[in-house]
């Protein structure tokens, strides 16, 4: 099974893919992405500024 990285649109093996939780400003869960390995890292990234 894949999936599409929701960043850049790639096909993503599922053992490659990462889901990850977005939330709002007011830290409520909005919705969920999958990532694959290389924009979840960049994901990681822009958290720590
Ligand atoms: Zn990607």
């Amino acid at each position: 099974m894949t999936y599409i990285c929701q960043h850049c649109e790639k096909d993503t093996e599922s053992q490659a893919a990462h889901s990850i939780t977005v939330y709002q400003e007011d830290g409520i869960e909005d919705h969920y992405e999958v990532l694959c390995s290389i924009c979840y890292t960049e994901w990681l990234m822009s958290l720590k500024g």
